[in-house]
């Protein structure tokens, strides 16, 4: 089922997209829980990490690729980050379309809460 990343993807309502190609789509979390929290979500509609088939192997290492990509360029590559992919209740994902998150700007504090 299609969720808010969809019509983000489709642009029926705004993001601030740090990273767009044909597969990939980059963009800050509405809600921040860092001084930079950005979004890296495939454009295929992959509800969970347990959705992720063979076949996305190329597509799902895409989503690390440009987080480095993403890191370099906003320069927090050195200093550090963090990136997280929740899945299902107990991992606390909210919207059923795979993403990466990409934490950084601060100390993060392990292990999570
Ligand atoms: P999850 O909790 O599923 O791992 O992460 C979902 C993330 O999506 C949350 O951090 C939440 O703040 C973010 N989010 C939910 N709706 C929107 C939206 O409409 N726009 C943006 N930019 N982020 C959203």
């Amino acid at each position: 089922m299609s969720t808010i990343f969809t019509k983000i993807i489709q642009k029926e309502i705004p993001a601030d997209i740090v990273y767009e190609d044909d597969e990939i789509l980059a963009f800050r979390d509405i809600s921040p829980q860092a001084p930079e929290h950005i979004l890296v979500i495939p454009k295929k509609e992959i509800p969970t990490v347990n959705d992720i088939e063979d076949a996305d192997a190329i597509l799902v290492g895409k989503l690390f690729l440009t987080a480095k990509k993403i890191a370099k360029e906003l320069a927090f590559d050195e200093k550090g980050y963090r990136l997280v992919m929740n899945c299902n209740e107990d991992g606390g994902q909210t919207v059923n379309h795979i993403h990466m998150h990409i934490l950084a700007g601060r100390q993060l504090s392990w292990p999570p809460g």
